[in-house]
């Protein structure tokens, strides 16, 4: 496979080569951060589970919000009210996941206001390989649930993930 960009060698099961992947994963965040305002008062809170996603996000954060000093980071959202902005690491995976499992279950809970998604624009597995590039460490992944495991057999389809993601946030 090659890079969709330079023509490299790309990594497994990506679209990238390692400098294009990263490019790509950092010009996305930078994109979605673009489109909040984040001032020097604002509160941020980083919700990070300690997973790939998790970690990779906490790492864009401190890398990229420089407006604020504020960010504290949770394990989960909890009942934490106080804070501006809410950084989700969800990746484009994790919002079409969170579509189709709102289309089975209409009583979920839907998304968060004020939500700071870096990765939504990205895939899990290119977030995957971004943490093997800057070596950030995680905890082992959880078990993938029945709608994830459809959503990698939906994949051959390519860009379904992307379309059901961009459909979760119509979702109100
Ligand atoms: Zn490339």
């Amino acid at each position: 496979m090659k890079c969709n960009i330079c023509c490299g060698k790309a990594i497994e099961n990506t679209d990238f080569c390692r400098n294009c992947l990263v490019r790509a994963v950092e010009r996305r965040a930078r994109k979605r951060l673009s489109k909040i305002g984040i001032t020097g008062d604002c509160r941020v809170l980083v919700v990070n589970d300690d997973s790939c996603e998790g970690q990779v996000n906490a790492f864009l954060i401190k890398k990229l919000v420089t407006a604020t000093k504020n960010i504290k980071h949770a394990k989960n959202l909890g009942k934490n009210s106080r804070y501006d902005f809410v950084s989700f690491a969800d990746t484009a995976d994790m919002a079409a996941e969170r579509f189709l499992g709102l289309m089975l279950d209409s009583s979920l809970k839907r998304c968060q206001k004020h939500a700071i998604k870096l990765l939504r624009g990205s895939l899990s597995k290119e977030v995957a390989a971004y943490a093997k590039i800057k070596r950030i460490k995680y905890a082992k992944k959880n078990k993938l649930s029945d709608i994830a495991l459809l959503l990698e057999r939906l994949e051959r389809y390519k860009g379904t993930k992307f379309a059901l993601a961009k459909l979760s946030e119509r979702v109100k």
